[in-house]
């Protein structure tokens, strides 16, 4: 199963992505974590790519693009697997296309969050996530057990550097200009699977799940 996940920034892509990942046995790429681990390692990618994550910017598809190709290509991607923040431009989602077509793979289904501006300006600036295993917390929905630590793995916890009011602003204002059309090019394609992520992710997983089998996956 190959999947798709969009929505706006902290709309709870990657909590969902996690969810189905581990149900469907699913490979889980992040391009989000993808650059954050070539920052933190200092590679010439990172570098580039930090000039814009900071800024609220997308990395130019002339990076982006290739580097998924290249983590497509990876074995742990052979029995499917789930794109979370990829792709975010019309021009990515073409490549996309065609990378797949000429393997004779498709896309089976787009997942698309759905959550309030408001919301999301709320949920990414409490924010906070685990620098070692990236789980996500958050200091008034959902607090690690002792501050600053993860529950899980024990690593660091911290505020993402873009996570900040002022980023987030500029990062919706990207989301609706250059990803909010993807919507429309995927509902073309009838890939559209709908989540609804204002209440719980609970339900929000629960209705894409439903939306899946809808679509005969
Ligand atoms: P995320 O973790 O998905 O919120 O991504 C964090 C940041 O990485 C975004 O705000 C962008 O600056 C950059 N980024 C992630 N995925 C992409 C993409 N597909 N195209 C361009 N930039 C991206």
């Amino acid at each position: 199963m190959r999947l798709i996940i969009l929505g706006a920034p902290g709309s709870g892509k990657g909590t969902t992505a996690v969810v189905l990942r581990d149900k469907y046995s699913l490979a889980h790429i992040s391009t989000g974590d993808i650059f954050r681990s070539n920052i933190k390692a200092g590679t010439p990618l990172g570098i580039e790519a930090k000039s814009y994550i900071d800024k609220g910017q997308l990395v130019p598809d002339s990076i982006t693009i290739g580097m998924v190709e290249a983590r497509l290509a990876e074995d742990d991607c052979k029995a499917g697997y789930i794109l979370d923040g990829f792709p975010r431009t019309l021009a990515q989602a073409q490549a996309l296309d065609e990378m797949l077509a000429a393997k004779g793979e498709k896309i089976d289904a787009v997942l698309s969050i759905k959550v309030d501006d408001e919301i999301i300006k709320e949920r990414v600036t409490t924010r906070r996530v685990c620098e070692k295993c990236g789980a996500s917390f958050n200091v008034k929905f959902k607090p690690t057990k002792v501050e600053g630590v993860c529950d899980l793995c024990g690593g660091n916890v911290v505020q993402r550097a873009d996570d900040t009011e002022e980023t987030v602003a500029a990062r919706l204002v990207t989301y609706y200009e250059n990803t909010r059309p993807l919507i429309d090019f995927y509902q073309a394609k009838g890939l559209i699977v709908e989540g609804d992520n204002n209440v719980d992710s609970e339900s929000c997983v629960r209705s894409i799940e439903e939306g899946l089998k809808a679509l005969g996956i």
